[in-house]
């Protein structure tokens, strides 16, 4: 059974073999995320200098061979293959004037003779090699190419060896890092055609938040997750909308989704969607929308919420829900494991899974089999070459410094139990996370 983007929670669910609200693997939720999400369609146009991080949103194909002519990659002599001696030195005679790189193919020399060229200068007609320079013996307008130092072809770049005229240089989906910047400039387009950028909208709420500037009385803290939220959409090039902290009262709650849903495309919060929690923030999403309520069997990270909330009751203003937990480890993980892959397939992005180091526990690791956990570590380069990874000690999911100092998370998989010291484990590295 299939449901496509825009089905209710229900009918997803019905596709998910053996869900449980209640007892959802990581794998599980992704599944549901991933079949449930909408995909942004309004596309813009961008000079090409303003597309770094944006999401193609159509195929570019080539209009020329790149590079349009065969030509030289060294400083040397171009010759012909066919004139070389086999296993021993042949002496070529200069012939015609320096190729230099921007001016025209030359005609063919005769048989027996070479041409100087420079890198990049088009391949006279009929020449199929070059010699670099350094074994060049030259004498007078005679070059004698030693024995075994060139076969033919050898130091000559093909037209279209970087792409042929009609092949796809770039295909749609694509996040685009600065190598394609440039493979654009180099078949001469000026523009490209990428998809809206994403708007996401997100708030804390928890009536013991303060925000950074306001005094902090007993029993609060600082809000950090909307700085951390912020931060994450910022790498991952979606557009934020932060919307404060929002009091945990059903009208200011309601009215934070209401105004999220008219002006972003996901809203994320983080608190309140704990089991037990005595707030309101549960019930205003369960009232505007359809939203389903998750136990996940990770740690950090357990409890979540995701659907989609509406404002008015065409439904014609919705956003896609990702209720976070509070904790400030847990936001992060379930940023990293739910929402990154979400959010870049909402772009019309095709998220490429996340490398995966391997590397040995420098310490045995307790952990259950049955639930996904995040550890934080820090990762090195032993001496002997392999990579090392040591935890960053109290795994709390309150305790956000440990997220700070390691430089990577270490993922015990549902079905593995601990792990002794020395064996190995899977790492995300922090630095391949936009
Ligand atoms: P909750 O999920 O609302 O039960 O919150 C779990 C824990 O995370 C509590 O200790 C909260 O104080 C803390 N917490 C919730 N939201 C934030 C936030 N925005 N910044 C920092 N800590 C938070
Ligand atoms: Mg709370």
């Amino acid at each position: 059974m299939s449901a496509k983007p825009g089905s209710s929670v229900e009918a997803i669910a019905s596709c998910i073999a053996g869900y449980d609200p209640n007892a959802l693997s990581v794998e599980q939720a992704r599944e549901f995320i991933a079949r449930f999400v909408p995909r942004v369609e309004a596309v813009e146009k961008l000079a090409l200098r303003s597309a770094l991080g944006r999401v193609l949103a159509a195929d570019v194909v080539s209009p020329i061979d790149v590079p349009a002519h065969d030509n030289s990659a060294m400083d040397g002599y171009a010759l012909r293959g066919s004139d070389l001696a086999a296993g021993a030195p042949t002496t070529l005679r200069l012939a015609g004037a320096t190729a230099f790189a921007g001016g025209a193919a030359s005609a063919a020399p005769p048989s027996g003779s070479c041409v100087r060229i420079m890198t990049g200068a088009v391949m006279p007609a009929g020449l199929d090699t070059v010699l670099p320079q350094e074994f060049a013996q030259a004498q007078g307008d005679a070059v004698t190419v030693p024995a075994g130092v060139v076969a033919t072809g050898d130091n000559r770049r093909r037209r279209g060896e970087d792409l042929a005229r009609g092949e796809v240089a770039l295909a749609a989906g694509r996040v685009l890092k600065p190598a394609d910047i440039g493979l654009v400039a180099s078949l001469g387009q000026a523009e490209l055609a990428v998809r809206r950028r994403l708007r996401v909208a997100f708030f804390s709420t928890g009536d013991e938040l303060r925000s950074i500037g306001e005094p902090l009385e007993p029993g609060c803290v600082y809000d950090s997750n909307r700085y951390t939220i912020h931060a994450m959409l910022t790498r991952l090039g979606v557009e934020p909308i932060d919307m404060g902290v929002v009091r945990d009262d059903p009208a200011a709650l309601e009215a934070a989704f209401r105004s999220a849903c008219e002006c972003a495309d996901a809203v994320l919060t983080s608190g309140g969607v704990s089991v037990g929690e005595a707030d309101h923030t549960k019930q205003v999403m369960a009232r505007l929308g359809d939203v389903a309520f998750w136990r996940i069997a990770m740690r950090p990270g357990r409890p979540m919420a995701f659907g989609r909330v509406e404002a008015g009751a065409s439904g014609a203003n919705s956003a896609v829900l990702f209720g976070l937990p509070g904790n400030p480890v847990a936001v992060m993980v379930t940023f990293y494991a739910f929402v990154r892959d979400a959010l870049l397939a909402m772009a019309g992005a095709t998220p490429l899974p996340l490398p995966l180091l391997r590397a040995r526990a420098t310490e045995a690791v307790r952990k259950k089999p049955g639930r996904t956990e995040y550890q934080r570590g820090v990762v090195t380069r032993a001496s002997d070459g392999d990579w090392d990874v040591a935890l960053t000690g109290a795994q709390g999911s309150g305790i956000l410094r440990s997220m700070s100092v390691a430089n990577g998370l270490v993922v015990l998989h549902h079905a593995q139990g601990s792990v002794e010291r020395g064996g190995h484990v899977d790492v995300i590295p922090f630095d391949a996370l936009v």
